[in-house]
């Protein structure tokens, strides 16, 4: 296990009320447990607004988590002062879903790429060039792009050099926000081929965060869903496209796959939308949404049934599978 994640909880403040505003804490992650396994690819996926950005944003200490923890290798993250954190970042990156908002338009690719080599390491010059040549290089670009500045990049060149980045010093864990979802169709599968390359080359190990289960199917080793907050599955990405136990997952399955004759799958349409987490559903949260939905789904939050080896759920109707 690489990052162990228990217990956590997420919360921020909403103000409410249009008189007398009155501040309330909403909880965005809700007493979370997941655990990332070294050089794995773990897909998130759900809909906006299920906290899937959240959880990469606590892993990389970018928002404070009101409690529980995050140990990395033997170290909780979340006890770590303002000097560990800047260590933490050589160990792990983020990318997220807009390259060119992570991009200083005034930089070009040679500083950008250069820059976490001048905060952590003591390269000179001419040591520096030759590394952001190979780090280009790697990523499919060329010399020939180290002069240019983000807006002489495509879309998918701007993410190669996010990517490139990522990489400059040797990380063992990559937080991947949506990295495709910007970018032409055509330009999303060279990404997801450069992830997949890199990954065996850099033993590397993702999170891989999507609201599309079609787009992590192809480089997911596992993969937890996500609604308002909590996993409501997981497990392998074979045992989800071909076997999936939460009404919610199969519900994005749905809205993702065409229709297949050789896997015997329940069709269901979602209605509506994700519930606010200001005011969120009492019992099971996916309720007011859930085709399936009994008296006992409103009343009483489900457990997490184990239905297989690494595959569990949180639904009641799985308690006597
Ligand atoms: Fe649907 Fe009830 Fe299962 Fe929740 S617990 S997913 S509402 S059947």
């Amino acid at each position: 296990v690489l990052v162990d994640i228990q217990d956590l909880t997420v919360t921020f403040t909403s103000k409410r009320g249009l008189i007398r505003r009155k501040t309330q804490a909403v909880r965005v992650l809700e007493h979370l447990d997941l655990q990332i396994y070294a050089g794995e690819t773990l897909g998130v996926v759900g809909e906006s607004g299920c906290g899937k950005s959240t959880l990469a944003n606590s892993i990389i200490r970018l928002i404070e988590p009101a409690s529980g923890r995050i140990i990395y290798r033997d170290t909780d993250i979340l006890q770590l002062d303002k000097k560990g954190r800047r260590r933490l970042r050589r160990h792990m990156q983020m990318v997220f879903q807009n390259p060119h908002s992570s991009l200083n338009p005034r930089m070009t690719v040679f500083d950008l790429v250069a820059e976490p080599l001048r905060t952590h390491t003591r390269m000179n010059r001419d040591e520096m060039l030759a590394r952001v040549i190979e780090l280009l290089n790697e990523v499919g670009l060329r010399e020939e792009h180290l002069t240019r500045y983000p807006h002489q990049l495509s879309g998918g060149q701007a993410q190669r050099v996010v990517i490139a980045r990522a990489l400059a010093l040797n990380p063992a864990l990559i937080l991947l926000d949506e990295p495709t979802s910007a970018l032409d169709v055509s330009v999303q599968s060279q990404i997801i081929n450069l992830l997949v390359k890199l990954q065996k080359e850099h033993d590397l190990t993702y999170l891989f965060i999507s609201h599309d289960l079609g787009v992590v199917q192809h480089i997911s080793d596992r993969i937890a869903v996500m609604y308002l907050g909590e996993i409501v599955e997981l497990a392998p990405a074979e045992a989800i496209f071909g076997n999936a136990q939460h009404p919610y997952t199969q519900a994005l399955l749905s809205a993702t796959l065409e229709p297949d004759p050789d896997v015997e799958r329940e069709y269901i349409i979602l209605q509506g939308n994700v519930p606010s987490p200001v005011d969120p559903p009492s019992g099971c949260r996916f309720h007011p949404r859930c085709p399936l939905a009994f008296e006992r789904c409103s009343l009483e939050a489900p457990s997490r049934h184990q239905v297989a080896a690494d595959h569990w759920a949180a639904c009641h109707l799985l308690e006597n599978v």
